[in-house]
């Protein structure tokens, strides 16, 4: 995997870019102005390992909300904000700890620096960016439609417009909901501007097509060393979009969080449901942080020695269920008692590396 060191922006406590982990972003889907609904949303979504979490303002009812949903809030609060930069202005008096706005689209001059000397007075990051939908007609005209290259000349305007003010504090996304228009895209923006990158696809609809859009997009750019932030967007609920986003950076071995459970696809010697227990499995040790794999096996000839490189692994027939560790059988018992020989292990797990 490629490396590719961008500058640091801090966003609260939360350090993007640089040699800092990949972080995990994704949007509240509450309306802002339901300021219990999306504290309670936001504090949800951090147990699952969100980072950063970011709340539409549509309007200034939702822009006063924010003093109080940041006081709440376990992590930073990004405050999306349109056209409007009273918006902003009121975002940054009530506390927020990064701005996602386009000063392209705020058109005064005045007001793009009045933002940015408020913003740089609070030490608050702006993420600007071009995403597909909303391209400038004359961009769009100088490359007769939609390209990579127009993505990212819109993106360079916006950054320079904050740059023109002395703003540098400054994260940069370029996006679409096609993936290899956006891979195309990132891969040129990360050649012209060392800031943070802020990866995703736009509009990736709904859980399975959306997760995998995003898993190949934003999968093929953090394999190239580019990003340094991602968001999965998903026409589903922000659980999944952490849950997904951290399958991704699972698979790539970037960042592990827990356990990972395998399983076999099954074949005719199976011998009971893999994906049902798998599935059980993943649940009932969701909230364990150990580092380890866990191997799921439809049975016991082929599984110890298919997954003999996983830490820890089951395989059974209809009534016996052996557990194994490294290929090696350690344990036999039957399916009642499965979790809990399981979990009698992970414990042991779990004491030797407090110990
Ligand atoms: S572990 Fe057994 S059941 Fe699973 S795919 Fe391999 S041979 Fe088939």
């Amino acid at each position: 995997m490629r490396e590719r060191y961008t500058r640091v922006v801090k966003v609260g406590n939360v350090e993007i870019g640089g040699s800092n982990p990949i972080r995990v972003q994704s949007m509240t889907k509450t309306p802002t102005i339901d300021i219990k609904a999306t504290i309670r949303q936001i504090k949800g979504l951090a147990k699952k390992g969100c980072e950063i979490i970011r709340v539409g303002v549509p309007d200034k009812d939702s822009a006063l909300a924010l003093g109080k949903i940041k006081k709440e809030s376990p992590i930073p609060i990004v405050a999306d904000i349109h056209f409007d930069y009273r918006l902003a202005l009121i975002a940054l008096e009530q506390g927020v700890d990064k701005l996602r706005l386009n000063p392209g689209n705020i058109k005064n001059p005045k007001h793009i620096s009045l933002i940015a000397r408020e913003a740089k007075a609070r030490g608050v990051p702006i993420r600007v960016g071009s995403n597909a939908g909303s391209l400038p007609q004359e961009i769009l005209k100088k490359y007769g439609g939609v390209t990579p290259e127009a993505l990212v000349e819109s993106a360079i305007n916006e950054v320079k417009l904050l740059e023109d003010n002395d703003f540098t504090d400054i994260v940069v996304s370029v996006k679409a909901s096609s993936v290899p228009l956006t891979v195309e895209a990132y891969r040129l923006l990360s050649s012209k501007v060392n800031y943070p990158l802020h990866v995703g696809i736009t509009e990736a609809g709904t859980l399975l097509p959306g997760a995998i859009r995003s898993s190949v997009g934003i999968g093929i750019l953090l394999y190239e060393g580019i990003g340094d932030t991602i968001r999965v967007s998903l026409a589903s609920s922000p659980d999944k979009e952490v849950e997904v986003a951290y399958e991704i950076l699972d698979s790539l071995e970037i960042r592990r969080k827990g356990l990972r459970v395998i399983a076999c696809p099954m074949c005719a010697r199976a011998h009971f449901p893999v994906g049902e227990i798998a599935k059980k499995i993943e649940n009932k040790f969701k909230d364990y942080s150990l580092n380890l794999t866990i191997a799921v096996m439809g049975c016991e000839v082929n599984g110890p020695g298919e997954a003999k490189w996983a830490d820890l692994g089951i395989a059974g027939s209809q009534n016996r269920v052996i557990i194994f560790k490294y290929g090696k059988i350690i344990k036999e018992t039957d399916w009642k008692h499965v979790l809990f020989e399981l979990e009698k292990e992970l414990n042991m797990w779990k004491e030797v590396n407090t110990n």
